[in-house]
């Protein structure tokens, strides 16, 4: 069974308005800080042969026999069918090492389901075989599903770099599971010994700093896991990617690639986010009004860069939005981000200064109802009314499914009055993917035996996988997967599909977490579509109608004639009750309800061409 953990609703990246408190923030940057400065505790073992050190993660006791002997099976639970909810399992003989544990936000159809989470059945079962989770980077849709699986899992270690478990840890505290977990900030020159299994992490460059890939080794062969990533040699934060630890890599052999399609679709080179910080310095040096940048929070690199732009231009910045302030906080106590002490100003204060001295850094690119960039479109917001002569600069492209709000968004600033600048008028923004030529590249690095295109669905992983011959993969050697299929590795030789593991879709709804398949989604969808009639009808125990049935009706359109209507339904639910008395001469409550259901539902679609949900309730008194 899944942990039932309350959601803190709102806790969505960019419209939380749950930030920590400080002084939990304080502690957590002293923790971390410790940690990367050579705090950790555990032993290290030197190996002569690659010059790097091991660390020994404490094993717990394993039981039952080997089912695969001798072989390295890898199972994605997530990030195959969708942009989202990545999750891979690693799995030699008695040990775990996951990759990921990420969740997705829903699609429309899922009437208020609150996230999509990965299907962690086939590790529960194991749990006690799990030596790790790995970490690639912070964003929510690698480190989201944390919070509403570790209770489940027994709270194995946690890895990964600094910022991300700052930002991990971040959600876990929002959860209250903080005390339960245990971390350890990984170092990229370190081997980390995880069970029989030998793991590495090389640098990425990505859309959130700190963001790193995977090299996992086993007795029966050899993976690397590109978390996400693109190649940017002039990065926002100007920390290169470990390219020549990759190409070592590759030399050192690798059986199979599982890397990011999110980008595939794209010819060419990510544009690198040099080119997006010349065009907000242009923007910034041009503006003759207040500033608005929204962006994602954890577009860490680049706040950076508009921290020194607005330095340079001399404007005073205020940060507005829950996530962006407690993400500012983590970077800043971690030293990802670094500015003069008087730059940074409480939004309270930003109507003291002059618009031409204002810069305001905001949530809600994304067109998000509750987060701070949507609230300055609505008037709501209550510190910044836009009005002539301020620039919005959205500095983020839509995800797709969010194209409508954003246009909503832009459409209601630019009535405001503000100018408008966005990614299709200006290189505002920069892809975190990479694109087709830096895919081959990572290809041409690593240069693997077999191709798995991961994060996308089909037809993008389809293209990634497209470009293999190109850099010497056949088309035999690249797999499309589905979440659930296992792929083998034994001597170097690959297997794939062996097996399906059958993942369910599980949704993460208020309080509760449940299958997509459930009832109550059902309900929601019919009652969205269709509305609901209910009947109430009193009846004593000998089976005699008391008064009329009272029917209510909600979402459910009849027209003109609305008595007539209620008049003709009370007929029918009347004739029900009559007609199942001669049918069955003891008939329950619950029959009474069936017989309701059914041909009021009946008499419905005849009549009106639609599908209500029906809900009768029958009183005995
Ligand atoms: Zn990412």
């Amino acid at each position: 069974m899944l942990a039932r953990i309350p959601l803190q609703k709102n806790s969505r990246e960019e419209d939380s308005f749950n930030c920590m408190g400080m002084n939990k923030l304080d502690k957590l940057s002293e923790w971390l800080k410790d940690a990367v400065q050579g705090g950790s505790k555990a032993p290290l073992v030197s190996q002569s042969e690659q010059k790097q050190q091991v660390q020994q993660a404490p094993l717990k006791k394993t039981r039952g026999p080997v089912i695969h002997p001798k072989i390295l099976r890898a199972i994605p639970i997530g990030g195959l069918e969708e942009v989202g909810k990545n999750a891979m399992i690693f799995e030699y003989e008695h040990d775990i090492v996951v990759v990921d544990m990420g969740f997705q936000f829903p699609e429309d159809e899922l009437f208020g389901v609150d996230y999509i989470i990965p299907d962690i059945q086939y590790l529960v079962q194991r749990k006690e075989r799990i030596r790790g989770i790995l970490i690639t980077h912070g964003h929510l849709d690698h480190i989201g599903a944390l919070a509403y699986v570790l209770p489940d899992l027994g709270f194995p270690t946690i890895y990964g770099s600094a910022l991300t478990l700052g930002l991990v840890q971040r959600q876990l505290e929002e959860h209250k599971l903080l005390k339960h977990c245990r971390f350890k900030v990984i170092d990229n020159k370190q081997t980390y010994q995880l069970g029989q299994m030998r793991v590495e992490f090389f640098r990425v460059n990505h859309s959130i700093p700190d963001a790193m890939g995977v090299y996992l080794r086993s007795p029966a062969g050899n993976i690397v896991h590109t978390g996400d990533f693109k190649f940017d040699f002039t990065p926002a934060d100007g920390v290169e990617a470990d390219i020549k630890r990759m190409e070592e890599i590759g030399k050192r052999g690798v059986d199979v690639l599982f890397s990011d399609s999110t980008g595939a679709l794209k010819p060419g080179h990510t544009l690198s986010e040099r080119i997006v910080a010349e065009t907000l310095e242009e923007t910034i040096a041009g503006a003759k009004g207040r500033i608005v940048i929204a962006t994602f929070s954890s577009l860490i690199g680049r706040i950076q860069q508009v921290l020194q732009f607005a330095q340079k231009h001399s404007r005073k910045v205020f940060l507005s939005g829950g996530s962006l302030e407690a993400n500012f906080e983590i970077a800043k106590k971690l030293g990802f981000l670094k500015f003069d002490k008087d730059l940074v100003r409480s939004v309270r204060e930003v109507t003291r200064y002059p618009d031409r001295e204002v810069l305001v850094i905001s949530t809600g690119g994304q067109g998000e109802p509750m987060a701070a960039l949507s609230r300055m479109a609505t008037n709501a917001h209550v510190q910044i009314k836009i009005h002539d002569g301020d620039t919005v600069v959205m500095s983020s492209s839509p995800i797709p499914g969010n194209e409508k709000q954003v246009r909503f968004l832009v459409n209601c600033l630019a009535q405001l009055g503000a100018n408008v600048v966005h990614s299709q008028i200006a290189d505002v923004h920069a892809s975190g993917h990479a694109q087709q030529e830096d895919l081959k590249f990572m290809m041409s690095l690593v240069r693997p035996k077999h191709l798995v295109p991961v994060h996308g669905d089909f037809y993008m992983r389809r293209a990634h996988g497209n470009l293999g011959p190109a850099v010497g993969i056949p088309l035999g050697n690249v797999h499309m997967l589905d979440n659930g299929n296992v792929i083998e590795v034994k001597d170097g030789v690959v297997g794939f599909k062996k097996e399906d593991i059958k993942v369910r879709y599980v949704v993460v709804d208020g309080l509760g977490t449940g299958d997509l398949g459930s009832q109550v989604l059902k309900e929601r969808e019919t009652m969205a579509q269709n509305g609901l009639v209910s009947v109430t009808i009193k009846m004593t125990h000998g089976g005699r109608v008391l008064g009329s049935p009272f029917i209510l009706l909600r979402g459910f359109l009849v027209g003109k004639d609305l008595d007539k209507s209620l008049k003709e339904m009370d007929k029918r639910v009347r004739d029900s009750v009559i007609k199942l008395q001669k049918q069955n001469k003891r008939p329950s409550v619950r029959d009474y309800e069936n017989i309701i259901r059914s041909d009021l539902a009946g008499y419905i679609v005849q009549k009106y061409n639609k599908r209500p949900l029906i809900l009768p309730v029958v009183v005995l008194v």
